[in-house]
């Protein structure tokens, strides 16, 4: 009779989650096919270390999330003797009364209370502490859920004590069980998806931060516009977020008081395609203004501990607007500017010529030259970023690197692809990776972080591959000998304080990792750095990505992101903010100027210059 029981509250429950687990796979499967599966090995490295040792999930919490991994880590673990007890209870098999389980049982206890202990700190921390980051309201899913996980711990820690032939052994049992059933009804439903569903969304994460394949004009491919263009794994994304935060409060759009919320985004997301309303347009569930406050600083994606990609979702619905003619007038003008002169501020190429000429630059030829060094639009036209690039050119003079331009470079495009117009971006890609080609550099240096990523990412989407590195990883693998011969660089007495704050740019520091070159430089010649709150590859960003360097300023919602990131550098205490990225460098000084006085013994200094003069 027992049995009988047990069967059909099993079968009741275990349809109540197929059901909804085939919901959900449903919808994924309606979405056009974007799973991918390119470069395995890595993705097993992350499965190993963001799943399985729960690595992002540790790194920016340590404390939450060394409790949520002993969560983890006991749930696996329990996965044989919930099997064991499931076997016993439907009558197929009896294994309780071997001796490896047994011996299991007894392993166990370890991890129940491993558990408990995290599942206890989980519970206060969600219901009484209550960080931002969770939500302004206590889920009461999430209570029941952590309320559910005890009740699991402690009743299998009880069967230590209680003998299962009397009738509160057997209650405890069946207490057991059936929590572990309704637990299982509940998963689909609730946040706890992500326990199916964050396994398979990390593995098919791509292996490139802010991957935005190129779209196919042959096909017809205009970007999301509605929720029927969401892919499969922009559906998967949505099923399997945790509801976190992680995303939100690093996002700097959301610090600095605008209305994106990366977290809303995927939330909506969800909300949208469990409502099922294909045709609904993309900017009516997120919301057109929203869309465009995202910098493409990568911070989302980055730490999100369950593998979701925010910004194919952005980048994709605002491709889908600028398809419509339904970008803001701000990017309409830079458009304009790229159209006409292919550079973002839309001067005469005569301009270029005079530096390149000014500066003694040579044309790039293979056969002469070590390295072509790309000027990027900062270098070729922003009088600021020219005396950057003059002490790259004298640095690497003086190490006897030989090194060329191109003749004519157009923009990279990296606005117009951030921005989601990616006609342009097509055109100007194309256009110079027919130069490129023509020149055949093996390698290129640059001091324009956005330009080692376009080049470096987007380009090879069209079949293009070159070795592109920034500057500061090119001259800090030159200078190591200097540091190490006695008698090397000293710190100079040029004015610039010892100590110094340098600011991460986002597509250097979390794009392309490249954090430690940058400080081996300054510690190198001199410096003392004072890290600023975020830095690394989780730096706040300058607010000039994703076209919004061109942003109407007057018109920005909440404080500007610049603003908020010159406070933090100055929170520092040094007066000397060395930065490596043109657009960083012209935000944050325009940061300064609005600060008035309180900005003003703030000095900036770019970082080639920093170690050319103490060459
Ligand atoms: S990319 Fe950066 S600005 Fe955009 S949503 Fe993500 S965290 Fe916010
Ligand atoms: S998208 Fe990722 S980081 Fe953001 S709330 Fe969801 S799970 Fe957390």
């Amino acid at each position: 009779m027992a049995t009988l029981v047990f069967w059909l509250l099993f079968l009741g429950f275990v349809a109540a989650f197929a059901a909804q687990v085939a919901r959900r796979v449903w919808i994924i499967a309606a979405g056009p096919d974007n799973f991918s599966f390119d470069n395995l090995p890595f993705r097993i490295k992350r499965f190993v270390f963001d799943v399985v040792l729960q690595k992002r999930t540790i790194k920016e919490r340590p404390l939450p999330g060394l409790m949520h991994a002993l969560v983890f880590w006991g749930f696996v673990a329990f996965g044989g003797y919930t099997s064991v007890e499931f076997l016993r209870g439907l009558g197929i098999v009896d294994l309780t009364g071997t001796a490896w389980f047994h011996l299991y049982r007894l392993a166990l206890v370890p991890f129940a209370s491993a558990v408990l202990i995290g599942i206890v700190f989980l519970l206060v921390r969600r219901a009484f502490v209550r960080p931002i980051a969770l939500g302004d309201h206590v889920s009461a899913e999430s209570i029941v859920i952590a309320l559910f996980i005890a009740t699991l711990m402690v009743t299998f820690l009880v069967t230590f004590r209680l003998d299962e032939r009397t009738t509160a052994g057997a209650v405890n049992w069946w207490v057991h069980m059936l929590v572990i059933l309704a637990f299982l009804a509940l998963i689909p439903a609730s946040k706890h998806f992500h326990l199916v569903a964050s396994p398979l969304t990390v593995f098919l994460k791509s292996p490139e931060l802010g991957n935005l394949p190129n779209l196919d004009f042959e096909k017809e491919e205009v970007g999301l516009e509605t929720l029927k263009d969401l892919k499969s794994k922009m559906r998967l994304d949505a099923f399997t977020c945790v509801e976190c935060g992680r995303c939100q409060v690093n996002c700097p759009a959301w610090g600095a008081g605008k209305a994106l919320n990366p977290k809303k985004i995927i939330l909506q997301s969800q909300e949208a395609l469990l409502a099922g309303d294909a045709d609904k347009k993309l900017g009516a569930i997120y919301s057109e203004e929203v869309l465009w406050q995202c910098t493409t600083c990568g911070a989302c994606e980055n730490q999100c501990p369950v593998g979701i990609e925010h910004l194919p979702i952005l980048i994709g619905s605002r491709r889908g607007l600028v398809s419509n003619g339904d970008a803001p007038d701000y990017l309409g003008a830079m458009y304009n500017q790229l159209e006409r002169r292919s550079n973002i501020w839309g001067l005469g190429y005569d301009q270029r010529t005079k530096f390149v000429q000014s500066a003694a630059l040579e044309t790039f030829d293979p056969a002469k030259h070590d390295v072509m060094v790309w000027l990027g639009c900062a270098g070729s036209f922003d009088g600021d970023f020219q005396k950057s690039l003059r002490s790259l050119f004298e640095i690497l003079r003086g190490r006897g690197i030989k090194f060329g331009v191109l003749a004519k470079e157009k923009c990279t495009g990296d606005p117009a692809k951030r921005t989601g117009n990616e006609y342009m971006f097509q055109e100007l890609a194309n256009a110079n990776i027919e130069s490129l080609k023509a020149a055949g550099p093996k390698k290129i240096v640059t001091s324009c972080p956005h330009c080692v990523k376009t080049i470096g990412n987007d380009y090879r989407k069209f079949g293009y591959e070159v070795e592109i590195v920034h500057s500061s990883v090119f001259v800090e693998e030159l200078t190591r000998g200097l540091a190490a011969s006695p008698g090397g660089p000293a710190v100079s007495t040029d004015g610039v304080e010892r100590r110094v704050t340098f600011h991460d740019p986002c597509y250097l520091g979390r794009y392309a990792g490249k954090v430690d070159e940058p400080r081996a430089l300054l510690t190198r010649f001199g410096a003392d750095i004072a890290e600023p709150e975020r830095n690394r590859d989780n730096p706040y960003c300058c607010g000039a990505g994703g076209g919004l360097l061109f942003a109407d300023k007057e018109e920005e919602p909440g404080s500007r992101i610049s603003d908020v990131r010159f406070k933090q550098l100055q929170a520092t205490g040094a007066n000397v903010v060395v930065t490596a990225c043109p657009f960083c460098s012209i935000m944050l000084k325009g940061a300064q100027a609005s600060a008035g006085s309180t900005g003003e013994a703030t000095q900036f200094v770019d970082l080639m210059t920093f170690v050319k003069d103490r060459l």
